[in-house]
């Protein structure tokens, strides 16, 4: 057994890294190159890289770590829970408590008539439950021809074949025979970057609408569910203009076609409230989710279902599952989760607090020659880059260069603010302080002061 431990130098944890470790979304050569930096240990908002390095993380991990690290409570409870029961599963008439436990708070915490949960590990593997299980429904109520899910260019919902057909990404569909038949992808609601002349509200309404005339190319009678993120995130936290919800909302009530919302960004406090759909409005009959469920602390993830579509498929033996579906120990951490949610009222601090201070932070941030606006929801942000403001215009050249020359900044300065493209992105920990929102500001700024410099 080989001994790899926190105190071994960094560049030999690199070379390690590199040769042996395959990362999501990143080139070896890359790896090789520059060395991956290492995270060591994390407390709140900060984490630790293996040089000392006290790092402030304003992405939450992958937005995921709504209650901040290193809380103890979660690691007495996942380990008080792999003494008693580590693993069990939940197929073949088979229970346990934390599944049902967990599966019954978030039929309290989910919208009304959202009450029964189908857990998996991920929300990849949960928006491929909801692919099988929206076809599934419709094939039980005698149209089996409903079998078409609409979603939408550069939304992400996975990784999986399934899930990262149901995305709009189209760098991931060129890459392993995506998408998968009978995916359909309409255009975003992004105004900053594709509205043009458009007033805001005439480009969320006819970017909604885009959906009735693809019902319509398909058939209404072919068209199974549309999926959407309440506010994109991965795609660069695209807000949608106030009046595209409504209108989506109208539209799939028009042709009875199932509403999937996909929470695994936006759930769990994100937006100021339990679920985005409550933050945008809408009346999903399924939300998916991960992420924030355990703050990140373990992997699971699940889709929450409402009872109509829960009837059928309850009736049926729905021909799904994975072995950790409803794993005890995530289970049981996630509960904890929830509870810390609820008993330091983190949502009224996202609310009240963090949220209202991180859109006034990013606000004075937008003076900056660089920062074409804010996009913010709760606490999920954006600033796109751009190098005529009143234009909002893109940068000539390879759209990203800026974006990925601020990401470096902020690392250097010891900030962790993602690109997507030309635009960074922003969501921390829910429980971030307006102190730590300030520092966040500072190092922010330095970092966009400095891309601006090197770009000139
Ligand atoms: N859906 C959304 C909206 C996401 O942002 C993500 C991940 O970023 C996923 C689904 C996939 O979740 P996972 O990475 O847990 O499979």
């Amino acid at each position: 057994m080989t001994s790899i431990t926190n105190h071994m130098p960094t560049a030999e944890l690199q070379a390690l890294d590199a040769a042996h470790h395959m990362h999501p979304f990143t080139t070896n050569d890359e790896l090789s190159a520059k060395g991956a930096r290492i995270i060591t240990r994390a407390k709140g908002v900060y984490l630790t890289d293996s040089e000392g390095n006290e790092i402030l993380d304003g992405m939450a991990g992958l937005w995921c770590v709504n209650i901040g690290y290193g809380r103890p409570e979660m690691a007495e409870v996942a380990s008080r829970q792999m003494m008693e029961l580590p693993f069990y599963n939940t197929f073949f008439m088979t229970s346990h408590v934390p599944a049902i436990a967990l599966a019954s708070e978030l039929a309290k915490l989910a919208p009304e008539g959202l009450n029964h949960v189908f857990f998996a590990g991920s929300g990849s593997e949960a928006n491929d439950t909801n692919l099988r299980m929206v076809r599934t429904y419709w094939a039980e109520k005698g149209q089996p021809q409903r079998s078409h899910v609409i979603s939408r260019k550069n939304a992400y919902h996975g990784s999986s074949m399934g899930s990262g057909s149901l995305g709009g990404m189209t760098y991931m569909h060129e890459q392993g025979g995506l998408p998968i038949p009978g995916i359909h992808h309409i255009n975003q609601p992004d105004w900053w970057a594709e509205g043009g002349d458009m007033t805001p509200e005439d480009f969320g309404l006819a970017r909604a609408q885009e959906l009735e005339a693809k019902i319509l190319e398909l058939g209404a009678d072919n068209v199974a569910a549309f999926i959407a993120e309440p506010v994109q995130g991965a795609g660069g936290v695209i807000v949608a203009p106030d009046t595209y919800w409504p209108e989506i909302q109208r539209i799939v009530d028009k042709y009875g076609i199932l509403l999937i919302a996909d929470e695994v960004i936006c759930g769990f406090g994100r937006t100021g409230n339990w679920f985005g759909s409550t933050t945008v409005g809408i009346r999903p009959h399924i939300m998916t989710i991960a992420k924030g469920l355990s703050s990140g602390y373990q992997p699971i993830g699940g889709s929450i279902v409402c009872d109509e579509v829960a009837e059928v498929i309850n009736a049926c033996e729905f021909n799904h599952g994975y072995t950790y579906s409803g794993h005890p120990v995530a289970a049981a951490v996630a509960l904890e989760n929830l509870r810390i949610l609820q008993e330091e009222n983190v949502l009224d601090h996202v609310r009240n607090v963090s949220g209202p201070a991180l859109r006034a932070g990013l606000e004075k941030l937008a003076d900056h020659p660089l920062v074409g606006g804010v996009n913010i929801k709760g606490l999920m942000a954006s600033l796109p880059l751009t190098p005529h403001k009143a234009t909002r215009a893109k940068f000539a050249g390879q759209t990203g260069t800026a974006g990925f020359m601020c990401r470096e900044r902020c690392f250097a300065n010891n900030l962790v603010m993602r690109h997507v493209g030309d635009r960074m992105i922003i969501s921390p920990p829910l429980v971030i302080t307006p102190e730590e929102i300030d520092v966040f500001m500072s190092r922010a700024k330095t970092a966009l002061d400095e891309t601006y410099a090197a770009l000139k």
